[in-house]
């Protein structure tokens, strides 16, 4: 189909979710082993007598990393890990990634070293394979794209679509860390560019920095679900937000939700260093994103299965979609659940 352009419609009133609505509602698939398209963690692609899924995601300077804080090194791993993280939420595990650079004048051979150190490291902790790529002069800054590749048996995927009501919606790891150590990052950047001579002070805040800076993907969880001989009703991995993350959940699947925000794993060190910017840990956790933790539902018996096996916490429970998607915060108040996540086009 064709769009038909008569209008100028500014990108921010549809946000990044109503735009890729829009993009997939003139996509038509044509191919027979085009099993899942836009929509999900990762296209799945009919491959014989297996599944192959394919996802991509983008890292641009100034949007998504300040090279003032971020270690090259530490970004070109990140980029790889967000983009498994995507194919570890479909329960496929990645065999290769595909690598494109755009680069200003700026950048040295050194840098560019420095970036595919933290590239080569991520691949070999995750046992993938550097394939290919692209390489481009940029007018300004550095943005990294990376696509990969995974593999699963047909019957394994897990979608976005699959909860039912009574499902216990399950999280791995803790929420919000990324987030408030960009706030802390951003708080030392302050401080540097006002006065040079000021070292910067991160309180030993080792773990929200990192989760920030060098985030890891859920390979070990998937691993031992699958040891377990568990496969989630649904599952997305977390990199805009738990708010977005569930809403996403329960739209494709037709279902409701209550979440509970005592049970929301929040880190010890994050909770504090929230509360010291005067930010609402709930709100860090529900809409910081960034963590790539993996969030999936399972039917009561199988949660009380893998419960003493791996670090999940249950968060909540689906229910009917007339119930809403709401969380019950802690004095009890019924708080329906908006998608905060990013507006990519919000005006600056
Ligand atoms: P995630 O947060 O899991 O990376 P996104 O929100 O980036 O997912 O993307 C959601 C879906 O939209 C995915 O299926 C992705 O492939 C698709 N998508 C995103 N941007 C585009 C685009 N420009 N053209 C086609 N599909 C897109
Ligand atoms: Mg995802």
């Amino acid at each position: 189909m064709e769009f038909e352009n008569t209008q100028r419609t500014q990108l921010d009133k549809l946000g990044e979710f109503g735009l890729i609505e829009h993009i997939a509602a003139n996509a038509r698939l044509q191919q027979a082993s085009s099993i899942k398209g836009i929509g999900d963690d990762a296209a799945v692609i009919d491959a014989g007598n297996h599944a192959m899924v394919i996802t991509s995601d983008m890292l641009v300077e100034g949007v998504h990393f300040d090279l003032v804080f971020h270690p090259l090194k530490h970004l070109g791993y990140k980029a790889i890990v967000v983009n498994l993280s995507d194919v570890f939420a479909m329960n496929a595990l990645p065999e290769q990634v595909v690598v494109n650079i755009a680069l200003s004048s700026r950048f040295t051979l050194e840098a560019v070293e420095d970036l595919y150190n933290g590239i080569n490291i991520a691949c070999e902790k995750y046992k993938v394979d550097l394939v290919g790529g692209d390489t481009v002069a940029s007018p300004r800054g550095l943005t990294i794209s990376v696509t990969a590749v995974g593999r699963a048996k047909k019957d394994e995927l897990v979608y976005r679509n699959g909860a039912r009501e009574h499902d216990v919606i399950c999280v791995t790891g803790d929420l919000g860390a990324a987030y408030v150590g960009l706030q802390l990052l951003e708080r030392e950047k302050q401080i540097f560019m006002e006065n040079p001579k000021v070292q910067p002070d991160f309180e030993e805040q080792t773990y929200i920095v990192e989760r920030q800076l060098k985030p890891e993907a859920q390979r070990e969880i998937i691993l031992k679900l699958k040891e377990l001989g568990v496969k989630p009703t649904s599952m997305i991995d977390i990199s805009d937000g738990l708010s977005s993350e569930i809403l996403h959940i329960c739209r494709q699947s037709g279902v409701g939700c209550r979440l509970y925000e005592a049970k929301l794993p929040i880190d010890h060190n994050a909770y504090e260093m929230a509360r010291k910017f005067n930010l609402d840990p709930t709100v860090c956790a529900m809409n910081g994103g960034e963590d790539y933790e993996l969030l999936f539902t399972v039917p009561p018996e199988v949660y009380e299965k893998i419960r003493p096996e791996l670090d999940v916490s249950a968060i909540g429970y689906i229910t009917e979609k007339a119930a809403g998607v709401k969380l019950i915060d802690k004095s009890e108040n019924e708080v329906e659940i908006k998608a905060q996540g990013w507006n990519a086009f919000r005006k600056r």
